[in-house]
């Protein structure tokens, strides 16, 4: 499959610029290591314009029907999905994940637009009995106002959409720092709202150092909320700043799912769906499953299996036909996974399969099952953010409770189990933003997306979505 690849611009009043000071940083493919293009990188003065754009553009919007609103997202939503053959490539060639899952990705993007398209016409106010009977009391919904998004490398179009579908169907503008490792395909994206038509400074697009551009962006009086997904501790950094500032906040941070495999789990179904979730996007995945919790009746039979399907994988370029897992997303990640895997041996972990860096160019990274592992190892307390399954045994259901509840993140959780009783207990008591049992993730745009203690606040799905990106006003009258 041969592509080219477009260098990308910033966006602002729906025209592509170049930065002011024509400043650009060079765009890699993960699978060869090599240069595929540029990225514009933004300076203040192409924010300052940016800004000045979305405040105008906000104007307008928080002005405009919700039904032309509606009408201009599902356009976009169409555009996207007749595009998303091309724009998946691309969205490979920039982050590595294997073209199904890249077009995929684009695909579920315009479900989740059109969603939002469409709740968007449903954000009711109320009329609240007065105690005057001359009063009339309203409760009305009101857009926050301009929107500055922080969206990282390992969905580049979804991480957007989930911001950019509530933020425009409840009439906010949004000014998005996108990730500068993946900025096509974001670009992409925001080319299909100019195409639906949507007026000039509504939406925005900039690229540059993440540091300089929220720590100026935050604090400015024109943006009214902040939104990020990344890391906890960037994550922790933003919202002591927003605070700082008044600002609301939704944040989409790190985890540590753990997989809860019970006594009398179905293994087979346990290892075929946490064990594709485990390898989806070289684990690059916040709600990836991670720590392995298996009853030790049954932890030799799922290891074995888990095992196996690791080894099945084939790992290669995203865009090579039969590849079903692509190189980590950028060198760093092999640092990392490296780093993880010495620690976890040192500690006494099995290496049961992988481990190690495949080849010399690209950053290609062998899905790895480590077994045995202690608690005390890095993997299983700091997110991994890679193709590693770490997997350890118990022998009581508390015991794999009080595990899974230790670590600070509260975002994804699985279980397995055949008992209603074990489903009441582990729905009960798990400490997470979202509990798949007997199933891989199936995260929708109907669904609240977020998670609880350190993987942050606020929700990406259902109607929860929406109220992030309002304000409530009551308006009382009284008749003269
Ligand atoms: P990182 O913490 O440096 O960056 C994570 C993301 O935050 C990137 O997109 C980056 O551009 C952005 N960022 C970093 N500092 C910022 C700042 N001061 N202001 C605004 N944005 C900033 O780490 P990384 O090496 O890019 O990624 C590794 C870690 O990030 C992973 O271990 C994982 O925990 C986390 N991560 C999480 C998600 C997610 O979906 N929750 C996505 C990507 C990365």
């Amino acid at each position: 499959m041969t592509t080219t690849y477009p260098n990308t611009q910033l966006l602002i009043n729906n025209l592509w610029v170049d930065a002011a000071d024509g400043k650009s940083l060079d765009v890699l493919n993960p699978a060869t290591g090599k240069v595929i293009g540029k990225v514009a990188h933004a300076s203040r003065v192409d924010l300052d314009r940016a800004l000045q754009a979305a405040q105008k553009g906000f104007e307008v919007w928080r002005d405009t029907s919700v039904q032309e609103r509606a009408a201009i997202m599902r356009r976009a939503a169409g555009l996207l999905r007749e595009r998303a053959d091309a724009i998946g490539r691309i969205l490979t060639q920039e982050q590595g994940k294997p073209f199904i899952e890249a077009k995929g990705e684009a695909l579920a993007s315009a479900d989740i637009i059109e969603w939002f398209a469409d709740e968007g016409r449903r954000v009711y106010g109320r009329i609240v009995p007065g105690r005057n009977l001359n009063a009339q009391q309203l409760v009305i919904k009101e857009p926050v106002g301009p929107v500055a998004a922080f969206t990282p490398w390992n969905f580049p179009i979804n991480q957007v959409v989930r911001k950019l579908g509530a933020a425009l169907a409840t009439g906010c503008s949004f000014l998005c720092k996108a990730p500068e490792e993946t900025p096509a395909s974001p670009a992409a994206l925001m080319q299909t709202f100019v195409d639906a038509g949507i007026p000039p400074g509504v939406i925005g697009l900039v690229f540059g150092n993440p540091a300089e551009i929220s720590e100026y962006l935050i604090p400015h009086p024109i943006i009214r909320k902040v939104t990020f997904t990344g890391s906890t501790p960037v994550g922790k950094q933003l919202a002591a700043l927003a605070g700082l500032h008044m600002k609301r906040v939704t944040m989409e941070l790190g985890g540590h799912a753990p997989v809860i495999i019970a006594e009398d789990a179905d293994v087979q179904l346990a290892v075929k769906a946490s064990g594709a979730a485990k390898f989806r996007n070289a684990g690059q995945v916040c709600i990836s499953p991670t720590r392995f919790l298996v009853h030790n009746s049954i932890r030799q039979e799922f290891s074995k299996a888990l095992i196996a399907h690791a080894q099945s994988l084939k790992l290669g370029d995203g865009l090579t036909e039969g590849t079903t897992i692509g190189p980590l997303a950028n060198a760093r990640r092999l640092a990392a996974m490296a780093k993880i895997i010495e620690d976890a041996q040192a500690k006494g972990a099995t290496l049961a399969t992988g481990g190690a860096r495949v080849g010399d160019d690209g950053n290609f990274f062998a899905p790895t099952v480590l077994t045995d592992v202690p608690l005390t190892a890095s993997v299983f307390n700091d997110e991994p953010f890679g193709p590693i399954a770490a997997v350890r045994g118990f022998d009581s259901l508390d015991d794999a409770i009080t595990e899974a509840n230790r670590l600070p993140y509260g975002l994804s959780a699985y279980a397995f189990t055949r008992s209603f009783k074990n489903v009441q207990l582990l729905t009960r008591r798990v400490e997470a933003g979202m509990l798949w049992i007997n199933q891989p993730a199936t995260p929708s745009a109907e669904l609240p997306f977020g998670g609880i203690k350190d993987s942050g606040y606020g929700s990406e799905g259902g109607p929860e979505a929406l109220e992030a990106y309002l304000n409530t006003k009551a308006v009382s009258v009284v008749g003269v």
